[in-house]
């Protein structure tokens, strides 16, 4: 062997010893409750598909229309020659549904943070950031070169001395550019599905005279009068200066967004660099997410968010015990907490044997000792997959963890 594998196999090692190793399992089938999974059939309640979209007729035909229409690849960027009828129609579709005056297409949630963050702040700057914000976030945040201070999960307090803290600095700063500082969460949070405080966030960077940037991968297509999320929800979707979201989750198929006042695309255009150095998305996968975006606003989309909240909640009774106390966040996303890495993977193994497929969630996706099962529902299962999840969950033993508290106390219930 050579000295290169071996250094990398001692380094697997301890990933295994950690009850951290994971490997890719194969998937035969479409997005949808019932998978064949390792070549295994398995009720899944794993997938960011809520409104069970990545399978419908509806994306998948606008996908194929603009595979003939515009081709398989984009073949450049989008400032060179790639930005092509089926990019810009998804951002006339995502500014309306925003009712945003502008959005711009990244190819991922991932490229959309990244390009974002490191175009609006730098190394005179400051970025404050939940603790529990998503991976990209905190790329993001390192990559930028701000100062970087983390706020303790949703806790407004200790957001508010941080804040104090960066005015103090900004002050005290040289001349040149006023120094800025640069506020980040995610508005349903990814791992734990409780909420950020929005309004109360907004309150307060504007006290500040800070930016607020959220991030609304799953709250997208969710919540509001317009489905447009959190923000819509709580009454502030015109207060925060950059919004973000994902093509990829409730949307049902590939992209990130940010959508706002033109100003700020037509900013973006010039200085994200992963929007300006990465080949355009498939015009396969705007167009599926142009259908998308129609499909959340028209009566069938209502009709199915409807569907995922009546599966929540029956979710959510069947669960009762098992969730964070006090747990009553309107969410698609259960954290079934464990603590243990190995014991949240012996569950989620005996479960597999059930039938059921409910991942163990681990370092470093989230804390260490902080393992769980993350269930989520969608409005695509059957209230009979409900019922076989509540008997699997009856009969495999799911140690109850010592850190089983809410991770903030419930707000937008
Ligand atoms: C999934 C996710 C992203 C990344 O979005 P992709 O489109 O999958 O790259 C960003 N933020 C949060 C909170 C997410 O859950």
């Amino acid at each position: 062997m050579s000295d290169f594998d071996q250094e990398l196999n001692r380094r697997l090692d301890a990933i295994r010893v950690a009850g951290l190793f994971r490997e890719l399992r194969r998937v035969d089938s479409p997005q949808a409750p019932h998978l064949r999974l390792n070549g295994r059939p398995l009720l899944n309640f794993s997938s960011n598909d809520y409104l069970g979209l990545a399978n419908d007729p509806a994306l998948k035909t606008a996908a194929i229309e603009a595979v003939e229409r515009a081709g398989a690849g984009s073949g450049a960027s989008r400032l060179v020659c790639g930005s092509l009828a089926p990019h810009h129609e998804l951002e006339e579709a995502l500014a309306a549904f925003k009712g945003a005056e502008a959005a711009l297409a990244f190819s991922s949630g991932y490229a959309a943070a990244v390009g974002t963050i490191c175009a609006l702040v730098d190394q005179d700057d400051v970025i404050v950031l939940d603790k529990l914000a998503h991976a990209c976030i905190v790329d993001a945040a390192r990559l930028c070169g701000a100062k970087l201070r983390v706020f303790a999960h949703n806790d407004l307090n200790d957001l508010e001395q941080i804040l104090r803290w960066a005015d103090s600095r900004h002050s005290e700063a040289a001349a040149g550019r006023r120094s800025r500082t640069l506020v980040v969460t995610e508005s349903v949070f990814s791992m734990d599905g409780d909420h950020a405080p929005l309004r109360e966030l907004a309150d307060l960077k504007d006290r500040f005279g800070a930016w607020l940037m959220v991030d609304e991968a799953h709250a997208t297509g969710l919540f509001g009068a317009h489905r447009r999320g959190l923000a819509e929800a709580c009454g502030v979707g015109d207060r925060i200066e950059i919004q973000m979201g994902t093509l990829g989750k409730a949307l049902g198929a590939a992209g990130g967004f940010i959508s706002g006042p033109r100003v700020l695309t037509d900013y973006l255009v010039n200085r994200a660099r992963t929007f300006i150095f990465s080949t355009a998305p498939v015009p396969a996968a705007a167009a599926a997410g142009a259908a998308a975006v129609r499909f959340v606003q028209s009566g069938a989309g209502q009709e199915r968010l409807a569907l995922l909240w009546r599966h929540q909640a029956e979710v959510a009774r069947t669960l009762s015990g098992l969730l964070p106390d006090r747990f009553s966040h309107q969410s698609p996303i259960f954290p079934i907490l464990i603590g243990d890495e190995l014991e949240a993977v012996r569950v989620a193994d005996d479960l597999r044997g059930q039938g059921i497929f409910i991942p163990a969630i681990r370092f470093p996706t989230v804390a260490r000792g902080a393992a769980r099962l993350r269930l989520t529902i969608t409005a695509a299962h059957t209230e009979t997959d409900i019922v076989q999840l509540a008997a699997a969950l009856r009969s495999v033993r799911i140690p109850h963890s010592a850190s089983r508290t809410p991770p903030s106390p419930p707000r937008h219930a």
